[in-house]
């Protein structure tokens, strides 16, 4: 996974406006606050709501 820096910088989690964090072991970004996961498909982040994989 290859995410500019300055886009991790600006992007936030659209369901509850926390920081993302790239997965260390998945294609995904993990939100800080709410734990939802959004996948990153082609080095693009799909930031949907519909598309995140819920925290259990
Ligand atoms: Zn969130």
């Amino acid at each position: 996974m290859n995410i500019d820096q300055q886009l991790l910088s600006i992007i936030v989690c659209p369901a509850c406006h926390g920081e993302l964090s790239p997965a260390t072991d998945a294609e995904e970004l993990v939100c800080q606050g709410c734990g939802n996961a959004y996948p990153v498909r082609d080095d693009i982040p799909v930031l949907l709501v519909d598309e995140a994989r819920k925290p259990d």
